[in-house]
Order: C-alpha cells, then structure tokens, then sequence
C-alpha cells in the first residue's frame, strides 16, 4: 500500500489529530456520494486515510512502515479504531456499506420505505390446466391490512387528533454529535407511524394497530401457457407491516409432465404408432388430444418420423389464435408375421417394393 494518506487529507505528516479530523471532515461533506457532485472513490479515499491516521497506533505503524496492519497482523479492518463505526472486514480491506454508516448520520437523506416480507406458495396442477390457464384458490393465515379500519386503526368514525409525539408532522429529528460534528436524523414517529394522526378511539379488532394476523383467501388466475417452474407475483398480497407497504406474495406453479403430450413453445407435441399397411395404403386414426378426440389423415406412403400439423390444436396464444399440435409418425414394423403375411411380402418384394 503505497497510497500517501497524508497528501489525501490534505495535511502534513506532523498535523495534529484535531488537525486530521478537520480535513476528513472538510472532504466528507465534499465527496460524499449522496452530495449532487459527490464521488464516492475519493470519499473512500479520504476515509480509509482518516481511519488510519486517526488511530494512534496505526498511524505510527503507517509513518514507520508506509502501511497499517491493524491490530494483529492486519486481521481487522481500516475502521477498528472507530468504536461502532464499520466492523472489522479482514486483511487490508476496507469495505463498508456507505448506505448504512451516512443514512444514520445524514438521516433524511436516504429515508427509505419499510417494506413486509415476501411470501411464496408452491402450487401444482395438471398438464391440461398447464395450456388452457386454470384458477386456484389459496388459504394463507398472514398479516393483513386490518378491513375493519382499512389500517387506519381507528374506530369507525372516531375523530383523528393530532400525534403528541411529533406534533403532527409524522416525523421525529433529533441532533447527535458525531465525528463530523452535529448533525440531524429524521426517522417516522413512532407513535403514529409516521401518520401524525393519531385516532381518539382505537379499532377494537386490531388495538389500533391497523394490521391483523389473518386467514385470506386468494384466488390465483393461472394463464393459459404456463411453464413448469414459473412463478405469477400478486404485488402487495405478501405480509403486511404497521409503517409501510406490504410485501409480495409469488407462486411457483409446477406442472404435472403428461404421458403423451410435451409443450413446445406453443406447439403441443406427440408421437403417433402407425401401422405398416396404414402407412403405406393410407389410414384415417381417431387421436386423443387435450381437446377430446379427433380424426387424422394418415396419407398413404406416409414416412417413419413425418410430422404431420393439426392446426388451432396447440396452446393457446391469443383469444383467437393457438398453436399446432405436431403429431410424429411412428411407424410400427410387426416383429413376428405369420407365414401367411410372410408369403405376402415375399410377393411384395417380388414387386420391387
Ligand atoms: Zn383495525
Ligand atoms: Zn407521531
């Protein structure tokens, strides 16, 4: 490591330790990466500087050897000496998840919104629901948005009052001291959640809390084309949470794989035993499909592994339009004749067949 800490503060090697704070101060606010013209390599810079030469030992391990091995042998991370600040990541690295350090500091800045955890149901049907879409109900006992008060925890038209906590605003700011002096954090009241209202008299089915552990009933419109393993997300239908949105709910559908029919992309597909006599004189063969039976025309002289296509039999595509279903002929040579048959076909040979 040959980076020069002290040029990258700004400082010289003999600055006092008030001295290296202020410059890391000064080019935090400079560089940080939530700043419109912030960058974030010269804000780790500055900061993985400041965490060595604000630490006594390291920094005269830094001035002897030109690198600081942290506590024994380098184990811990640039920021050991900062109490709280980034826990030690091994080696010489130096990662931490600005994110987590500067939305506590700088608060506001990065106020995101609370989201309930996902929820995911597996779910199998057939083969046939698989191509034409099915619908499925699902029971799930989860946190819900109590239908009661419509998660305003108040009782049916009970007046709201102003939240005492944070006069209404919905949030609270506090000022802290930190190593970059003092500074504001906003978060959501918690006594109002962040609503600022708060209702004189309480739901009853839910304690005012606006969410309920409850059974619900889904009903899952499954679309017709549907392949194994893919998942249909209902946004908001995961586990509710008191101040935020709700999660998501996925079900993973698995299809049941059929004995005769394979999809394929809209095409259902299938193999079809043909007689020998069929395929050469010609056949008509009743099928069964995934829309009951119909006839197909074997044309005579048909060959092994010919596809034949029945158009608007395959996996619907539209309202209007679906696929082919593609039949292969398999011609199916008898293993044993009868010497009668035997003799026959010694005649057709004698044809030149
Ligand atoms: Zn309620
Ligand atoms: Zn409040």
């Amino acid at each position: 490591m040959s980076k020069d800490y002290y040029k990258i503060l700004g400082i010289e090697k003999k600055a006092s330790k008030t001295e290296v704070k202020k410059a890391f101060h000064k080019l935090a606010h400079k560089y940080h990466p939530d700043k419109a013209n912030g960058d974030e390599a010269k804000f780790k810079e500055a900061s993985e500087a400041y965490a060595v030469l604000s630490d006594d030992k390291k920094r005269a391990e830094y001035d002897t050897y030109g690198q600081a091995f942290g506590g024994n042998g380098g184990s811990q991370g640039g920021f050991g000496g900062f109490g709280g600040f980034g826990q030690g990541q091994g080696g010489q690295g130096f990662e931490f998840d600005l994110g987590d350090i500067f939305g506590d500091i700088f608060g506001g800045a990065r106020n995101r919104v609370k989201r309930g955890s996902d929820i995911s149901v597996d779910i199998e049907i057939s083969f046939a629901e698989a191509i034409f879409g099915v619908e499925r109900k699902i029971v799930l006992t989860k946190n819900s948005t109590c239908s009661f008060c419509s998660g305003t925890g108040a009782k049916k038209s009970s007046a709201m009052e102003t939240c005492s906590a944070c006069a209404g605003n919905g949030k609270i700011h506090e000022t802290k001291q930190s190593f970059l002096g003092s500074f504001s954090t906003v978060r959501a009241c918690e006594k109002c959640n962040g609503k600022g209202k708060i209702p004189k008299e309480k739901c009853k089915e839910c304690r005012g809390v606006g969410i309920l552990k409850k059974r619900e009933e889904f009903e899952i419109k499954i679309p017709a084309g549907i392949n194994n393993g893919e998942m249909i997300r209902l946004t908001g239908a995961g586990e509710a949470i008191v101040d935020g949105n709700p999660g998501d709910l996925y079900i993973k559908v698995y299809v049941k794989a059929h004995s005769v029919f394979k999809k394929q992309g809209s095409d259902l597909i299938m193999d079809l035993g043909v007689k020998l006599t069929d395929a050469l004189l010609g056949s008509e063969y009743s099928v069964e499909t995934l829309d009951g039976k119909i006839k197909v025309k074997i044309p005579k002289g048909v060959s092994h592994g010919e596809i034949l296509r029945v158009k608007d039999k395959g996996v619907p595509i539209s309202e209007r339009r679906r696929g082919n279903l593609l039949i292969t002929i398999n011609i199916k040579l008898p293993n044993k004749l009868s010497s009668k048959a035997k003799k026959l076909i010694e005649e057709l040979k004698g044809e030149g067949v």
